[in-house]
């Protein structure tokens, strides 16, 4: 601000005081709260969708903050991507999410979500050995999911990070899929086994909307044509499972079947399942 001269003080006006005033609060309390132990990882199931049957659990972050309750991602993820604490946080979530999945039984799929900056940081190979060493899960249990801005920063070293990682036997997964730009290129460019199909599609299904279902329809096509397994996010009406069942889409997941849960819920869930 000193060498921006005078005209720079008009960027200190109150509220943009007000403002950096917050991020630098919401800052500290996250840095705190991985050391305090107030982060949680929920866990929401995502489904066959021809059989219903459980096919795994994708860990979605949240914090209960002392003052605050509970805050969800949206709220800190991209202030913690911005200031790179995404990294140490991310980290815990690998362990976290590994350890809680090796107790489940082997044919649950546990499903990590992974930032961009943590793909920028060259400990993202060591953390998930690290992670799967300790746990001792399976490496194919794992998908890892990422969107298509981790791939638009630098495809080359990102593509290098994608084939090691699948060297070790996790799956990828590429999240929020007919989001993004060039979603079809990307596609066929990047090893993923996995699309998960974004949420924008699912809404908008209902049988009298054709248009919708014509969409979904190319888009569910396109993975399978492509050899990719499809799951799609935000499922809340039997109507639009019917739908995307009839369209091939192999797996489902949404507050039709359950919201994420806690990991004690899971472990019920499971028990639960396996009784019958
Ligand atoms: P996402 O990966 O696309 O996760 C799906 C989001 O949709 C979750 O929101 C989930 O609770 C919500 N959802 C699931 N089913 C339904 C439904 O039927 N209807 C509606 N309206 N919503 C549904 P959540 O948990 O708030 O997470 C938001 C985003 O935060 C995630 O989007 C993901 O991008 C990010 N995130 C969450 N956990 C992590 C994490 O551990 N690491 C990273 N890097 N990002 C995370
Ligand atoms: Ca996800
Ligand atoms: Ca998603
Ligand atoms: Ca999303």
């Amino acid at each position: 601000a000193k060498s921006g001269g005078r005209g720079a003080f008009r960027f200190f006006e109150p509220q943009l005081d007000e403002l950096m005033h917050a991020r630098r609060n919401l800052e500290r309390d996250m840095r705190a709260a991985l050391a305090e132990r107030q982060f949680a990882l929920h866990y929401q199931p995502f489904l066959n969708a021809a059989t219903g049957e459980t096919c795994g659990f994708e860990a979605l972050l949240r914090w209960h903050h002392p003052q605050r309750g509970m805050v969800l991602p949206g709220e800190f993820i991209p202030l913690a991507e911005e200031t790179g604490f995404i990294v140490p946080l991310g980290e815990w979530v690998l362990r976290t999410a590994c350890a809680e999945a090796a107790k489940w039984p082997a044919h649950a799929k546990i499903a990590i979500n992974l930032s961009p900056a943590q793909f920028r940081s060259e400990e993202l190979v060591p953390v998930i050995v690290g992670a799967l060493a300790s746990s001792g899960i399976a490496p194919h249990r794992i998908e890892l999911e990422v969107t298509e801005t981790v791939i638009m920063h630098d495809s080359e070293a990102v593509f290098a990070v994608l084939a090691q990682l699948r060297e070790l036997g996790v799956r990828i997964a590429l999240d929020d899929f007919g989001t993004g730009y060039s979603s079809l290129s990307f596609l066929q460019r990047f090893p993923f086994d996995k699309v998960k199909i974004d949420r924008s599609f699912v809404d908008e299904l209902s049988s009298a909307r054709a248009e919708a279902r014509h969409l979904a329809r190319a888009v569910v096509r396109f993975a399978v044509s492509l050899g990719k397994t499809t799951t799609a996010e935000g499922v809340e009406t039997k109507e639009q499972l019917d739908i995307l069942r009839e369209e091939g889409c192999g797996e489902a997941q949404g507050y039709y079947f359950s919201r994420p849960m806690p990991a004690s819920d899971v472990a019920r869930m499971l028990r639960r399942d396996e009784a019958i």
